[in-house]
């Protein structure tokens, strides 16, 4: 026995074994290989220490130790085929060789790759092939692999990698947002784009440098013919490689990515239209995890203030203030009355049922089409705890109790009298009553209600009136009354309270990125939330290429399903196709994202559909420039999604109590 064998053995006894590595193969691989080989003569007294040691262009191969911890997590078995990133020396290639079928080795510096060859044929080895490229696009041509193993740490998986896993794949690499700091992660491939990760800790390897990896360090100079990086990187390219791939929408951990945003005060939920189930499920996902595991307070969606105040008393399980009220009994009623949101709302009953009262979260309505609901709850709250000032409001709402049904119609007889009688009466009953809820300072939910409906009867008074004028001043009344009531609420519920808010990207993406801003003069929720807020509020935009949606061709008109047409090639949506990663997630604001926040600012056409779809006129009614990553914080995209379930308004509360306030 030679002084190396003897040195090896020590090795996996002290360094592999004793450490917990207990995998068959890997110890009886890695007790066989003679690591001494793979390093330059002058080192291999020290081939067996435990530590890693230079090899030529700078680089490393690893301490025996990580080697080891990586092959027991890839688990390779005897008729795998591997693919190998980073070849270095040719060390861990001739390790996947002796412990599966065959190997395929990506290294980028060509004077490594062909060392390595050299000495991998001069050991015998005959099923590894050693290619000079980069690998971060991994090897189209001789994928699948059953196991992908990376000795360089990358910001994230290249989408190359996932692509060419098999199901039931194994995926070993190390990530960090640093170059030269990473985590171990493993990933097993369980569906079609379905994977568990598994952490298996820090560690320090080289940074993997290439298409999907790092760029080149500015600092350092490579050698022209070295330069396997494209000079242009297209969009999809960009996009594919800042993309998290998510999971199914019901799967356990869909939301995971998500759980950056939760120290954030708001995170802003949008949807590309208002019937489209993936967008109801994504929400409803990620705001039950930034509330089970994070703690949010409170969730507040773009639907009218009493309509969400029903929701609300059957999800904290409080008594109804106005027990024959339904909510959503107008057009656009799937908005709400869909399937998908039932789900949310029985979920989030059920979540707070096991809560003490003040734990329970909380869900409001943010927007101010309800004039005569809100006239009759402020009425209905004030009749109960104060019949004087009742009386009084009576007479102050009743300038517009002509108006109420058809709130329109108001606007259009305001703006031609001119009269701002309504508005002196609506404001100084809002007045009244947040005087009395200063009075009042806690834990009064029904002042708080009242409150809100006053607010809205104001804040609708001058909507309505505008709307007659034809400017942008009535979407911003609207967009201003939703963020002030956002406000209010988190004042309400103080300092510490944190909130997921749903709307339309139209609402939350920052308008002054878009058209609607530059060129309408229109102001929108996001835009208020991020000069109030800045990096305290997460703007998400969400994205589809073509699929089903529940919409109406006209105001009023019933609802239809829809076929939504394939993305114009202009647009950010057809980018984002081009990509091929769906569902996905991209942060526009990840550390080392400079080329992909800049290509997503070049000003290109946007899709909005809201509660109406044309398709006929589509790029007229439907599309609007945009800097996508000026005006969202983060993008979730589906490729190809369904309409929402609508469903029907159960005829009675205490016949339903399971499914109200839906019948699905
Ligand atoms: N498995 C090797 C470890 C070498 S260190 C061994 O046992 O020796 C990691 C290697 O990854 C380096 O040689 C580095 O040049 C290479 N590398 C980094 N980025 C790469 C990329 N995009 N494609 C291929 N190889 C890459």
């Amino acid at each position: 026995m030679n002084e190396f064998t003897q040195a090896r053995e020590k090795m996996v006894e002290r360094q592999l074994k004793a450490r917990g590595i207990r995998h068959a193969r890997v110890l009886g691989c890695m007790g066989q290989i003679p690591r001494e080989v793979f390093v330059a003569p002058a080192l291999a007294e020290f081939a067996y220490e435990d530590s890693p040691l230079p090899i030529a262009a700078g680089q490393t191969i690893s301490q025996p130790y990580i080697v080891a911890l990586m092959f027991e997590a890839a688990d390779l078995q005897p008729n795998d085929r591997v693919l190998d990133i980073g070849t270095g020396s040719g060390y861990t290639a001739a390790l996947a060789a002796c412990m599966a079928t065959s190997v395929d080795t990506v290294e980028r510096h060509r004077e490594l790759a062909d060392e390595a060859r050299e000495v991998l044929t001069k050991l015998g080895v005959t099923n590894a092939t050693v290619h000079h490229a980069d690998g971060t696009i991994g090897l189209p041509g001789h994928a699948p692999f059953d196991a992908i193993l990376a000795a360089a740490g990358g910001p994230r998986v290249p989408a190359a990698w996932r692509d060419q896993l098999k199901i039931g794949g194994r995926l070993v690499m190390p990530i960090g947002d640093a170059r030269e700091s990473q985590r171990l992660v493993k990933y097993t491939r369980t569906g079609e784009h379905e994977f568990r990760e598994e952490q298996l800790g820090s560690v320090m390897f080289v940074p993997l440098i290439g298409t999907h990896g790092w760029s080149e360090a500015p600092d350092i100079r490579s050698d022209p013919s070295e330069a396997i990086e494209p000079a242009i990187r297209s969009l999809p390219d960009l996009i594919r490689a800042s993309a998290v791939s998510l999971p199914a929408l019901d799967a356990p951990d869909f939301a995971e990515a998500f759980d950056r945003f939760a120290q954030k005060r708001i995170v802003l939920l949008g949807e590309a239209s208002h019937g489209t189930a993936e967008f109801y499920e994504a929400r409803a996902a990620i705001t039950r995890r930034l509330i089970e595991r994070h703690a949010f307070r409170f969730v507040a969606v773009e639907a009218d203030w009493p309509d969400a105040a029903i929701i609300d008393e059957h999800v904290r399980a409080r008594a109804p203030a106005r027990p024959d009220a339904r909510p959503f009994r107008r057009f656009p009623n799937w908005m709400w009355r869909n399937a998908e949101f039932a789900e949310f709302v029985a979920w989030l009953r059920q979540h707070n049922a096991a809560l003490p009262v003040e734990k329970r979260a909380a869900f409001y309505g943010l927007d101010l089409y309800s004039l005569s609901e809100s006239i009759a709850a402020v009425l209905a709250y004030l009749d109960a705890h104060d019949p004087d000032a009742a009386r009084i409001a009576r007479e102050r709402y009743g300038c517009l109790t002509p108006w109420q049904k058809s709130p329109a119609v108001y606007g259009r007889a305001a703006w031609q009298a001119g009269f701002g009688k309504c508005e002196q009466a609506v404001v100084a009953q809002l007045r009244d009553l947040l005087e009395k809820r200063l009075a009042i300072p806690a834990g009064d939910p029904g002042l708080l209600d009242a409150t809100h409906n006053a607010r809205l009867i104001a804040a609708a008074e001058q909507y309505y009136r505008a709307m007659y004028s034809g400017s942008a001043e009535s979407w911003n009344l609207r967009d201003t009354h939703m963020f002030d009531t956002l406000q209010s609420l988190l004042d309400a519920w103080g300092p510490d309270a944190r909130a997921v808010v749903w709307a339309h990207n139209s609402h939350l993406g920052d308008a002054s990125a878009t058209e609607m801003g530059r060129i309408r003069g229109e102001l929108n929720v996001g835009q208020l939330c991020r000069e109030r807020f800045a990096d305290d509020a997460a703007l998400i935009g969400f994205g589809t290429h073509t699929g089903t949606v529940a919409a109406a061709s006209d105001w009023d008109e019933p609802m239809q399903i829809m076929h939504v047409r394939p993305s114009r090639t202009d647009s950010y949506e057809h980018q984002f196709h081009q990509a091929h990663v769906s569902p996905c997630f991209v942060d526009f604001r990840q550390a080392n994202g400079d080329a992909l926040r800049e290509a997503l600012k070049k000003e290109r056409l946007e899709r909005f559909i809201g509660v109406i779809y044309r398709p006929d006129t589509e790029l007229y009614s439907h599309y609007a420039q945009a800097e996508l990553s000026a005006q969202f914080d983060a993008f979730v995209w589906f490729d190809t999604t369904r309409a929402v379930r609508a469903t029907e308004a159960p005829e009675d509360r205490s016949e339903t109590p399971e499914t109200f306030p839906f019948s699905v």
